[in-house]
């Protein structure tokens, strides 16, 4: 029976009706392993979902505080939703009401924690680095030194509108001198880029399923000290989005506190099998690295450039600047590549007209080579000259496992 399943699926995944590859920062490309572990139901009061959402919770402290798991130092708060709502929900949970929050700004999510936060009415400044500079360590604490009302610094660890690294230990060690906490928005890199609490100083770090752990998109979660939100009860301006509260249901009942994503839990689950199998944080850096540097070398045989300097850029996606060509149009440039089995992502600049490619997913270089072919196919249908990738790579076998 589950051999007849398998074949299906792996009918299906190297038909013409398998999905296009998605190089994009999430969803993303899955596993066949991760997508089959959502062929049950579950119900949410159920035992064994219980045990599931227990599992996955200490699977995911494990990640960046594997050393100090056992004292309870750190949890992990899972929430309903997308990364979005993990962050809103960890910036209204411990940042007090009388709080003030530093926000390290160089892209579009960035500008959205101080959006947020200020929506909240909740006291907020923000540093704005510009979309082509890391967050400089030396302003931060120049700021910090400044004004003693911040209490709170958030950063994004790698900016995903554009790409770039932010240096998260020099960040955090300048906020930890000031003696302010540290929220990390670590959604593009959480699992992938190094992130550990025996060497980073922090309150909390926020990421979601979808991205470098390869699950489904449906819950973003935050891994954060238990001191700190033993502090934050009645902090929420929210509801649904109280981290405390959803801490302590899940603490007291085992249970989430309304519906929870089954499916993306069990899914995460065989996500995280997969990750522990590759071998963890290095491994799939070294994967992603390698998916990076193939795409950028690609492009720059076609031709095109990246937008950022090699030596801030992540192995998470890579923004490309368009070509400087009449035709140039990204939505033709879209459908083409997706005719061609390629989901590409529109760039996500104020500067500069770009388009992204991610590096992150189910994926290696065959798929990496695969957008390159197609890219370049794409481009020559649109009368856009290329030079021709010289590649072997003719029969990508799908999803790799
Ligand atoms: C993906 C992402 C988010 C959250 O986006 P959602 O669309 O809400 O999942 C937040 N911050 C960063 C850095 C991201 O890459």
């Amino acid at each position: 029976m589950t051999g007849n399943f398998y074949s299906f699926f792996y009918y299906l995944i190297n038909s013409d009706m398998r999905d296009p590859i998605l190089l994009t920062p999430g969803p993303l490309t899955t596993s066949l392993a991760t997508k089959t572990a959502m062929l049950h139901d579950w119900g949410s009061w159920d035992s064994s979902f219980n045990a599931l959402t227990a599992k996955v919770r200490q699977r995911l402290v494990a990640i960046i505080a594997g050393d100090n798991a056992g004292d309870s130092a750190y949890t992990c708060v899972p929430l309903q939703g997308s990364g979005t709502f993990a962050v809103e929900a960890a910036i209204g949970t411990l940042l007090p009401p009388d709080g003030k929050l530093l926000c390290l700004v160089n892209g579009a999510y960035g500008k959205r924690i101080a959006q947020m936060t200020a929506m909240m009415k909740r006291q907020v400044t923000s540093i704005d680095f510009g979309e082509s500079a890391p967050v400089d360590p030396a302003q931060v604490a120049a700021a910090l030194a400044s004004d003693p009302q911040i209490t709170h610094v958030a950063i994004v660890y790698c900016e995903t509108s554009t790409g770039i690294l932010n240096p998260l230990a020099d960040i955090a060690d300048v906020v930890a001198a000031a003696g302010k906490k540290l929220i990390i928005d670590a959604m593009s890199a959480f699992g992938a880029l190094p992130l550990f609490a025996r060497e980073i100083q922090f309150d909390a770090v926020i990421a979601s399923a979808n991205k470098c752990l390869e699950g489904v998109p449906g819950l973003g979660f935050v891994v954060v000290k238990t001191a700190a939100l033993e502090q934050a009860e009645g902090y929420a301006h929210s509801l649904s989005l109280d981290l405390y509260q959803q801490w302590r249901y899940m603490e007291q009942t085992g249970q989430w506190r309304y519906t929870p994503p089954t499916h993306v839990v069990a899914a995460l689950d065989a996500a995280l099998d997969q990750y522990e199998a590759e071998g963890g944080q290095a491994a799939r850096l070294a994967r992603y690295s390698a998916n990076c540097a193939c795409l950028i070398a690609g492009l720059k045989r076609l031709g095109l450039e990246s937008f950022l300097h090699e030596d801030i850029q992540a192995p998470i996606i890579v923004t490309v600047k368009a070509p400087a060509h009449p035709n140039w149009d990204f939505k033709v440039f879209y459908e083409l590549t997706k005719a061609r089995g390629v989901v590409l992502y529109p760039g996500k600049l104020t500067t500069a007209e770009t388009f992204r490619v991610g590096c992150i997913g189910a994926i290696s270089q065959p798929e990496m080579q695969l957008a390159l072919d197609v890219i370049c196919g794409a481009l020559e249908q649109m009368g856009i000259p290329c030079l021709s990738t010289v590649t072997t790579v003719t029969n990508v076998e799908g999803v790799s496992q």
